[in-house]
């Protein structure tokens, strides 16, 4: 059978029922979805050595004889161990398994076997731990870099290796679109290679090499989008915007607090740019807990009382609720609209879809507050002229696309709204022209969250805050990471935790879990008790609510801390420390090194979201703590934020066209991706 990127996974051999099904949850459909699925990390099992010669942790691949092979339960009766005698001309070991006792009936003794796996010796005899198995000379498993991919449900690496090599024909079909030009100058393999490259790597200078290929694409075609939103935006108006002072100054005089410096001056320039007919295009950066929503609401209240509407954007549809309900609290006398997939209230009242569509074309709504839901092509507006992106990074520059190409003369104003802390030029070379304004100032009397690392085995003194902050009323937030990246949803890591907490020191609490595999009604309603304070703790993996405001919650406990970065602790940290009571903040690492203790101790001294970003740069090269599930950066698979340099080489790419031939055509193959990209956009 010959296979092509469209096949369908079903038809390739030994991809039963179950494991097609296992694929989907993973997203792979087609061949082209399965080449796509590209590995987490690697083991190296290139090196073989005589026997006599292994040293404790070593990796290697050994191929050899079974002399003998046997099964018993271990001495604690919990694990079934399988051992082996191995032999080849440079000697024997022994080799153990555990709960694998099929293999006794599948590896033969007398039989040739190439062997995979990690060294021990600690205990005086040389061990081959857990090895896979293949017959000698066929590489795919052992004696070559493995390859290491997330799984879903019964799948295992064995049947994925198996279904790429089985698909190999098919990379050649992938089409490139990069121009030949710039793969030349820069040296960049062809995509198919690149691609291929990372499923069949045979040294790690491969592997970035065909890491730095992809990231370019992800950065070029990012570039090269903003290049042409920018080129729309240039040649349109907005509307003007005129500034009603009074009505202003009286609403900033009835809040219950008094606003910040910060937020007076922010809130000034954005006036001015909302009076200009030249678009606004404002970054507005502020460590979580700095206030941003009222300065978003203030402006909104502008706009709305010369008399235009206002979308606000959020991430979530838990953020959407929270935000509308603020600006209800802010604004009691105005209508305000809350649209997502699942919501639809004009103020506090529910209505119907077909109501709210009316209702926002026909103008009666000034401020509507949604989700992704409000980019569908059916919701049209009267008089749109604002637009407010909350956490502006979970949207792809294509969804912040969606509304700006609506027919019309004028485009809307646009605050993006963001508390992850990017250094200054780093932020101008990913958004491009943009103006930056900063809320470097936190509201009046807030305490410094106490924040404290808590070393392995120390973990009572964090247990004893802990329920005594809940015995007081508060709430706590527990976070853990993925235990494994293939467990892509966070549910084992969540529920692992949770089990342990309710048979120890959450025994008379309530408690809520989080994780991706919660239909979003479930984790509505887990968030929703939360706040409403019937549950008194919620276990979460990072997915946990980026803008979340629970004032009454007291405690972030941050286990397995070492493996995110500090920009990211510190964002969880701003979940708590939201009220006059005092806060805390544990880091609690699974593993500690003098590394890992110097690190954490920066967040524990450090409460300045910018700092610790720019630390995150600096320590850039000792590790990437962002993990691909984890950097909720939408249109990046490949690159990260701090792909500093390889995202200026994409802009200078991109300048370089825009000057010789803006509308690539000379390049058509660049023409048809932006276009995809963009047609794409309502189809989410
Ligand atoms: P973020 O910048 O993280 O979005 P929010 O806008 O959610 O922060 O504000 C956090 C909390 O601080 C909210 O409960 C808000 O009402 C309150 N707040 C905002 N500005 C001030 C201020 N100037 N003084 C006191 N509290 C404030
Ligand atoms: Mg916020």
């Amino acid at each position: 059978m010959s296979i092509h990127l469209g096949t369908d996974i079903g038809e390739l051999r030994g991809m039963g029922e179950a494991a097609v099904r296992d694929c989907r949850r993973l997203g792979i459909v087609s061949v082209c979805d399965l080449l796509w699925h590209v590995p987490y990390r690697y083991e190296d099992f290139t090196l073989t050595k005589p026997i006599s010669r292994l040293s404790h942790d070593d990796l290697v691949t050994l191929t050899g004889r079974i002399v003998q092979i046997s099964s018993r339960p271990s001495k604690n009766r919990r694990v079934q161990l399988t051992e082996a005698l191995f032999e080849n001309e440079t000697g024997g070991l022994k080799v153990t398994w555990f709960n694998q006792t099929y293999l006794e009936r599948l590896l033969r003794p007398g039989m040739e076997v190439a062997l995979a796996g990690r060294i021990d010796r600690r205990f005086g005899t040389t061990t081959l731990l857990n090895p896979v198995h293949e017959p000698p000379g066929v590489n795919l498993q052992t004696g070559r870099i493995i390859p290491v991919y997330a799984l879903s449900g019964s799948l295992t690496q064995r049947r994925l290796h198996t279904a790429i090599e089985a698909s190999k024909q098919a990379f050649e079909e992938l089409i490139d679109w990069l121009p030949e030009k710039i793969k030349q100058e820069e040296l960049f393999f062809d995509l198919p290679i690149a691609l291929k490259t990372l499923h069949f790597p045979e040294s790690q200078n491969e592997i970035s090499a065909a890491h730095a290929r992809l990231v370019f694409d992800e950065l070029f075609l990012q570039q090269l989008l903003f290049a042409e939103v920018r080129k729309q935006r240039v040649t349109c108006q907005a509307q003007i915007i005129s500034i009603d002072i009074e009505v202003l100054k009286t609403f900033v005089a009835g809040l219950p607090f008094r606003l910040t410096n910060a937020q007076r001056k922010v809130s000034w320039k954005i006036m001015q740019d909302l009076s200009k007919e030249v678009p606004m295009n404002r970054l507005l950066q502020g460590d979580v807990g700095s206030g941003k929503t009222i300065v978003a609401a203030l402006a909104a209240k502008a706009v709305s009382v010369a008399g235009f509407q206002t979308v606000y954007l959020a991430p979530t549809e838990m953020l959407a609720i929270q935000q509308h309900r603020s600006f209800c609290r802010f604004f009691p006398s105005e209508k305000i609209g809350l649209l997502t997939r699942t919501n639809c209230l004009i103020g506090e009242k529910e209505v119907s879809h077909e109501v709210m569509l009316k209702t926002l074309a026909s103008g009666r709504v000034q401020m509507v507050i949604g989700t992704h839901a409000l980019l569908q092509k059916d919701v049209q507006f009267a008089k749109l002229s604002f637009v407010i992106i909350d956490e502006q990074h979970r949207f792809g520059v294509r969804q912040r696309h969606a509304l700006f190409e609506r027919e019309g003369v004028s485009v809307p104003h646009l605050l993006s709204m963001t508390a992850t802390p990017i250094p200054r030029s780093l932020a101008l070379t990913l958004y491009g022209d943009l103006d930056i304004s900063v809320l470097d100032e936190s509201p009046e009397g807030r305490l410094p969250i106490t924040t404290r690392l808590i070393v392995p085995g120390k973990e009572k003194e964090m247990e004893r805050v802990l329920v005594q902050e809940l015995n007081a009323g508060s709430q706590a937030y527990i976070v853990c990471p993925f235990i494994d990246p293939s467990d892509i949803e966070g549910r084992e890591s969540v529920q692992e935790v949770a089990e342990r907490l309710k048979k120890g020191c959450l025994k008379d609490h309530r408690i809520g879990l989080l994780h991706g595999r919660l239909s979003s009604s479930e984790r509505d309603q887990v968030l929703e008790a939360f706040i409403k304070g019937s549950l008194d703790v919620v276990i979460a993996t990072t997915v946990i609510e980026v803008g979340m405001d629970v004032p009454n919650a007291t405690v972030m406990v941050i286990l397995g801390a070492e493996c995110f970065g500090l920009a990211q602790l510190h964002q969880l940290r701003g979940r708590v420390g939201r009220s006059d009571k005092s806060s805390y903040c544990f880091l609690c690492p699974k593993t500690i090194s003098e590394k890992i203790q110097e690190r954490l101790q920066t967040v524990v001294s450090c409460q300045n979201g910018f700092v610790l970003a720019e630390r995150d740069l600096e320590l850039r090269g000792s590790g990437n703590f962002f993990g691909q599930a984890q950097s909720g950066f939408p249109d990046f698979r490949f690159a990260s934020m701090y792909d500093v340099f390889a995202m200026k080489k994409a802009r200078d790419w991109v300048r370089k066209f825009q000057e010789q031939d803006p509308e690539y055509t000379q390049y058509p193959s660049v023409r048809e991706r932006i276009l995809e990209v963009f047609e794409d956009v309502h189809g989410e």
